[in-house]
């Protein structure tokens, strides 16, 4: 299990310790303060995955959803389905963060940032995202022929070797193994 994290902390661990399409659609919803439903899901609970509280999970979304839709629509639409991730209504199931596989195997629409962005994104827009990383242009070759053979999870390990110094033998297969092996290395 994870330590609980602080909301405080959230942008630099984005930035440090978030695989790529976390921090995808982090940036989005940074950007638009605002992510549609696949994107609310992936990225609540995956953040749930890390360790942020139910209130400073609600405190995050408010403060982005508010600045589009206000906080009126904000409570009345959009916090029931983060308290729903918690299990606090409906059914009171405890939402898992999903794996790589359930996001890879995921079919965004136009306007949704969830996904996996080796298997999502054009190559292009992927490049960029890389070099925004960090990834260097060698890694980048590298992680770009991973996906153009489709081995998308082999290219997201690959972007994490790369960002962080270090052999990931175990490969990337989920999002929050992602951010607790890293959280490993830079402590
Ligand atoms: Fe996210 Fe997994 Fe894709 Fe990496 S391989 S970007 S962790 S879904």
């Amino acid at each position: 299990e994870y330590a609980e994290i602080s909301l405080k902390d959230i942008d630099q661990l984005a930035k440090t310790s978030f695989p790529l399409c976390m921090r995808h659609q982090f940036d989005k919803l940074k950007e638009d303060h605002h992510l549609k439903h696949g994107g609310r899901m992936q990225l609540g609970l995956f953040l749930k995955g890390v360790g942020l509280n139910l209130d400073d999970a609600l405190a995050f979304w408010r403060a982005e959803f508010s600045k589009k839709v206000g906080l009126e629509k904000f409570e009345k639409e959009y916090a029931y389905t983060i308290r729903h991730n918690y299990g606090k209504e409906g059914k009171r199931t405890d939402y898992t963060p999903y794996s790589c596989y359930k996001i890879i195997s995921s079919t965004p629409g136009a306007g949704d940032h969830h996904g996996c962005p080796y298997r999502h994104f054009s190559e292009e827009n992927l490049r960029a995202a890389l070099s925004r990383m960090g990834v260097n242009s060698r890694a980048t070759e590298d992680v770009m022929n991973k996906v153009r053979n489709r081995h998308y999870q082999v290219a997201c390990t690959l972007t994490f070797e790369a960002l962080h110094g270090v052999p990931c033998d175990a490969g990337i297969n989920h999002p929050n193994q992602y951010f607790s092996d890293s959280q490993k290395i830079l402590h």
